[in-house]
Formats: C-alpha cells, structure tokens, sequence
C-alpha cells in the first residue's frame, strides 16, 4: 500500500477531547489516515488503547505528548514524538504535571466563584472522567450548567488567557520541556506556532535542543504552512503536522482534515536514528 497522509496531533479522553482514543483510531482509518500520533496534553494514558486498535486496523502509531511551558509570560506547547513513554522519571513527572492540572482546575473554580458564578468542581471532575484536567472541561461544564451559551463564550467571557478566570499551568520553562522529551529519547516538536507569537522565539527554542516544528494544523493556513516550512529548512529543523483533533469540542471532528504527508514521519525517524 503506498504510504500517504498523516495526523500527528490528536487528543482524546485521555486529555480534553470526546473522543476516545478507540474511536480517534477507528476515524483515522475511515479517513483513509495510513499513520497517526496521540498526543493528549500531558499523559500518555490513551496509547495503549490507541495502538491496540491501531494494531488491529492495519495503522502505523507512534507515542506522543503535549507539553506545556512558559516563556517570557506565554503559553508553548511542546509535542513530543517517538518517546520511551514507559520510562517511570518520565511518568512521575508526567504525572506531576496532572495533578498540577487538577489543583489549577479547582483553583479557576474558586475564581469564577469569586465572581458570582455557582460551579461546582464535582461538575468539571465529571466531565473530565479519567482526563488530565484541562480548560475545555471547566468550558463544558459552564455551558452545561447553563452559566454561558457556547463554549467559545466561556473562553471567551471566563477562561481565555486574558480572562478574569484563567489561571496560568505551572511554571515549566522550554529547556525543561525540551530535556524532558529527550530524557526519554523522543523528538521535541514547537506545536502550533502560528497560533501565537512563536515566530521570535524559535531561534531561541532551537539553542535550547528543538527538533522541529508543526507546519502542519488545522489553525495554520496555507500560506502559514509553508512559511513554517520554509523557516524549519533554513534552521536545519523538521517539519510536522496534525489536525489538533479535540473531538466535536472545536465545531467538527478534525482528524483527516489537514493533509500531512507521510514524510514528516519519516523526518521524525530520522531525526530519533541520529540523535539516539
Ligand atoms: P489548558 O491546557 O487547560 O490551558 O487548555 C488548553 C486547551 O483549551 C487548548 O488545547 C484548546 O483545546 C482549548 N482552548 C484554549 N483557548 C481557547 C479558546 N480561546 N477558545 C476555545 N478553546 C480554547
Ligand atoms: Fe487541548
Ligand atoms: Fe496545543
Ligand atoms: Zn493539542
């Protein structure tokens, strides 16, 4: 069979999206999708039902994760590829970083009950099941709760970075970040960077150890896309891609919506072969 499109970038139940990660495959195959990557924010709980199911679809999988670090006062996300997910250090941090999740979950409560709104953390806890607890749960339960009409509202009104709710993840700095990916033998990826002001801090990124970055999203546009590309081949990087799929949460499930070629896979193969 030749070897086409990809989707690196998928989250589940496992994190913030409605998918689980069994049907997140099953979709991936409907969509034709010859390779996918789950990349749940901060855990790695939904791969071992992804690649049993990936397994018995005929689906390449490789591991991923999503991580979060802070630099000068925003917000990256990091993806990391090809890891050795079974390393405990790396669990136990990963694991940390949950729990921190969940602490930060009840703080943004406290907040929205400071100003007036009556939700109780119970609600966000049973929407969020067995995921790391991110913001897209706090949203579904204020429109569950009927404190907002649309999940976009509750970003917008409540939970946006510049929002009276919001409360910043811990504090982990890019070299963190990045040492953590490598420390497990993985490929370190800058996810989504035209999603916020990136562009000035890749060279930065790239001293510290990068690897590559997603050119590839569904926020990025075409010409957003080959700029990313264009800029990975001048600084000696890869490039990557994937949908970012959260389930119906953002509109429309996105896996199989953004066309990655088979390559940047091999890009990621490539680049674990040489440095490990
Ligand atoms: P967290 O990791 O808990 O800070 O939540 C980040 C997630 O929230 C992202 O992966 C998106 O799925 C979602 N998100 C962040 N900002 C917005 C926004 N303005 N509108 C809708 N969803 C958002
Ligand atoms: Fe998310
Ligand atoms: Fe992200
Ligand atoms: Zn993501």
């Amino acid at each position: 069979m030749e070897k086409r499109w990809i989707d690196l970038h998928i989250h589940t139940t496992a994190s913030d999206s409605l998918l689980t990660p069994k049907e997140s495959v099953e979709i991936a195959k409907e969509c034709g999708l010859c390779a996918i990557s789950i990349t749940d924010h901060d855990t790695i709980d939904g791969f071992a039902e992804a690649k049993q199911k990936a397994d018995e679809l005929g689906i390449e999988i490789i591991s991923g994760v999503e991580l979060s670090v802070t630099y000068m006062g925003d917000d990256f996300h990091l993806l990391g590829y090809l890891i050795d997910h079974e390393n405990p250090e790396f669990l136990k941090k990963i694991n940390s970083f949950r729990e921190e999740r969940s602490i930060r979950g009840e703080k943004m409560v406290e907040k929205l009950n400071e100003l007036g709104i009556d939700l109780r953390m119970e609600t966000v806890k049973a929407i969020a099941g067995n995921g790391s607890v991110g913001r897209p749960h706090l949203a579904d339960a204020l429109v569950k709760e009927e404190f907002v009409h649309t999940y976009d509202e509750a970003f917008a009104r409540y939970l946006g970075y510049h929002a009276p709710a919001y409360v910043p993840k811990k504090f982990l700095t890019p070299k963190e970040g990045i040492d953590l990916i490598h420390l497990v033998r993985g490929v370190a990826v800058l996810a989504h960077p035209g999603t916020s002001r990136s562009q000035q801090v890749i060279s930065d990124f790239l001293e510290i150890g990068l690897d590559g970055i997603e050119a590839y999203h569904s926020q990025h546009d075409r010409n957003t896309t080959t700029q990313y590309i264009n800029l990975a081949k001048k600084l000696g990087l890869i490039y990557t891609g994937g949908s970012d799929c959260h389930g119906k949460r953002k509109g429309k499930v996105l896996i199989g919506t953004v066309k990655v070629p088979y390559r940047c896979l091999e890009m990621l193969r490539r680049v674990k072969e040489e440095n490990y």
